[in-house]
């Protein structure tokens, strides 16, 4: 048998669809289950890697309390299903049995789908990048369990569960912190006693990297630079918040630190307030560190500031009203914004190209001029027609304007598809 004939018959043997042609192999096409597992919710994706179209989603919610899948074939209707989902096993397997299913489903049989991406909220130091899932894999990610205790336990079960359900086919763990591992030192040690560093790893971790660093990539060809040569800020600005300095492709700094509640307000979150705080609090109010935790992760923020709403749509109508701590709410979320573009631009030395991204990013207009008002100092010139327009892809900013700012709508379910066709691929 000649050599072309002894790679075709192994490749015809393998589990992926690849186009032969003479000197090299292509993947044709790849069906990636996309895992987004919280401790109450499940969300998924199914998409194709060939066209990145999403073949189908939906979520299950209120798992362990009673239950509710809504699922969507895409170019057939939604629809929601109250049914009990008492753990996330049962979640899988309604999932499974959506996607399967003979009249709204979009697969024929398991063996359509080729691999699984599970997003992972805390890699800790271990991971750097995208890593495909073994048992070593699934030890290190419960180390880091201490890092974020509700996110990466509901992680490993979405994992645990899609492995009993679909035995044998390739999972990837993509991290929302391995996109920050490139920071310096400079950047993620905190000014405390050294020691806690060495002993439990508190450090400045930063979070949201898949979205991050997709918005960085699709910037750096949107201005046309090599990404090598690009300093950028993304605002990542959804209900929970970030921004981070990329330089060359590299996250420098990131405005999340060891958990999601420093930085920006947000939401609901505080963002960074005087540590103090909690000891004043705590002998105010007779609160415990955990309360007062709690009342920084769920009651402050936005909704906390403007006692109306987490949601941005409703502070600029609070706003609008006149209501004034829905202003001030506003106030104080872009005036933050203002600041960490300031000081990113610092950190790097200059800058290219400002993103906005996620819910309010690609949405807010309002946040967006008022975050970059004032900033004509550094070459930023906001064209307020464009600026005007909502969840596209767009630049915002003027001819004129030295730095260009930019929507990008982001896609983390892309990214990690993407990082999962990679890694199995590999
Ligand atoms: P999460 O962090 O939960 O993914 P999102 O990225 O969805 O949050 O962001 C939620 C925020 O985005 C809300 O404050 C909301 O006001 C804003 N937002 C989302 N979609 C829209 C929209 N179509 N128009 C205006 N604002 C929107």
């Amino acid at each position: 048998m000649g050599i072309e004939k002894i790679i075709l018959s192994y490749i015809l043997k393998c589990r992926f669809k690849y186009k032969i042609t003479r000197y090299k192999q292509e993947v044709l096409e790849m069906k990636v289950l996309v895992i987004n597992c919280g401790s109450s919710s499940l969300k998924y994706q199914l998409i194709d890697s060939d066209s990145e179209a999403v073949i189908a989603k939906g979520l299950c919610e209120r798992i362990g309390i009673d239950g509710k899948l809504t699922h969507q074939t895409i170019g057939k209707d939604k629809y929601e299903k109250v049914v009990a989902i008492p753990e996330h096993n049962t979640a899988v397997k309604y999932v499974l049995d959506a996607l399967l299913d003979k009249e709204n489903g979009a697969i024929a049989s398991l063996s359509e789908i080729d691999a699984v991406g599970h997003r992972i909220v805390h890699g800790g130091e271990k991971f750097a990048n995208s890593v495909v899932i073994t048992d070593d894999v699934m030890a290190a990610i419960e180390e880091c369990n201490d890092l974020a205790p509700l996110h990466n336990p509901a992680n490993l079960i979405g994992i645990r569960a899609c492995q009993a359900h679909m035995p044998g086919v390739p999972m990837v763990a993509v991290f929302d912190t391995a996109f920050h591992q490139t920071m310096p030192d400079k950047a993620y040690t905190y000014a405390i006693p050294y020691e806690y560093y060495e002993k439990y790893k508190i450090r400045r971790y930063g979070f949201h990297g898949t979205s991050h660093s997709f918005v960085s990539k699709r910037l750096a060809e949107l201005v046309g630079k090599d990404i090598k040569d690009t300093k950028m800020i993304i605002c990542h600005l959804g209900n929970g918040s970030s921004i981070t300095a990329v330089d060359g492709g590299k996250s420098v700094d990131t405005s999340m630190g060891l958990t999601p509640l420093a930085g920006l307000p947000m939401g609901t979150r505080s963002g960074d307030i005087d540590p103090a705080i909690l000891e004043f609090i705590a002998g105010k109010e007779g609160k415990s560190v955990q309360e007062i935790t709690t009342i920084l992760n769920k009651e402050s923020g936005v909704s906390g500031l403007s006692g109306v709403s987490s949601d941005f749509r409703d502070l600029d109508n609070g706003m609008k009203n006149g209501n004034d701590r829905c202003r001030l709410a506003l106030d104080v979320f872009c005036y933050s914004v203002k600041k960490y573009i300031g000081a990113y631009a610092a950190a790097m030395g200059g800058l290219d190209a400002i993103a906005f991204t996620a819910g309010i990013g690609e949405n807010n207009s309002y946040v967006r001029k008022m975050s970059t008002t004032g900033l004509g100092f550094m070459g930023i010139d906001i064209d307020d027609d464009k600026n005007a327009v909502r969840g596209e892809e767009i630049k915002i900013s003027t001819e004129n304007s030295h730095i260009q700012v930019w929507v990008i709508p982001t896609n983390e379910e892309l990214a990690i598809a993407r990082e999962t066709v990679e890694l199995v691929n590999r």
